[in-house]
């Protein structure tokens, strides 16, 4: 694919959705890597009928039209994009647009586009390592700028030509540690934490380690849990008990 060089080319500003396979429109048209997206008319070419008789409005295969509501959008500016729910559903960023371009007040409506630069919230890259690859490795195949924007911080993520900036990486190893370390210590069993033994009640942990734990319940009766015995329900958002192994002390 070749982006034409020349004076006409616009950019304007535009969200989209990201999946494993890269960017859709949010009326779920995918925008392919290296390969312009052209506009069709999704109007009918019968859009209505004058008089009893049906009017073609133009011919499909040239949007955008003025009289109709065809072609590639964009917003004129990024703070009229960030008005807009388009810019809340996920990525957004500038876009390429050429060819036939009809102006709006607020916007355009084009013949061909491509994106430009695509800014990224922080909430969007999920946390979990796979789904993280496979989805980043998605934007970087349209070799386009790629920013983390959000928090006040742009942090560069993919530079056109030359790949994964080391900014980027290091904000996401950053992320994924934060996201491990957190879990990690979720899923560890303390002193203090409270136990909901199936059938007994919840104790409080007094002391614990990798193959016992020894839990208070209602005050007064000291458990001796195998630490197998004990897992975190995330459903729940708490510690359960299911056997007891031997029972009270
Ligand atoms: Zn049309």
């Amino acid at each position: 694919m070749s982006i034409p060089d020349y004076i006409s080319l616009i950019v304007g500003y535009r969200g989209w959705t990201w999946d494993t396979m890269g960017l859709k429109s949010l009326c779920g048209e995918r925008w392919h890597p290296n390969q312009s997206l052209a506009a069709r008319c999704r109007a009918s070419v019968v859009v209505g009928t004058i008089a009893g008789r049906a009017e073609a409005v133009h011919d499909a295969h040239e949007p955008p039209q003025a009289n109709c509501t065809c072609g590639v959008y964009a917003s004129k500016s990024l703070e009229q994009l960030l008005t807009t729910v388009y810019a809340k559903c996920g990525i957004h960023g500038e876009v390429y647009l050429w060819g036939t371009v009809v102006e709006h007040e607020l916007g355009w409506r084009a013949q061909f586009a491509y994106p430009k630069t695509l800014f990224l919230p922080p909430d969007l890259i999920p946390s979990d390592t796979k789904e993280m690859e496979s989805r980043l490795e998605a934007l970087a195949a349209y070799s386009t700028d790629i920013f983390i924007v959000g928090g006040g911080q742009s942090i560069p993520l993919c530079r056109k030509g030359s790949g994964f900036d080391a900014a980027g990486l290091d904000y996401l190893i950053g992320k994924r540690t934060h996201y491990y370390d957190r879990r990690q210590r979720d899923r560890t069993l303390m002193r203090g934490d409270r136990v909901a033994v199936l059938g007994r009640g919840i104790a409080v942990v007094e002391r614990a380690d990798e193959t016992e734990v020894h839990a208070l319940l209602r005050n007064r009766i000291m458990l001796r849990i195998a630490r197998k015995c004990i897992r975190w329900d995330g459903q729940n958002m708490r510690w359960e008990a299911e056997v007891l192994a031997p029972n009270g002390v």
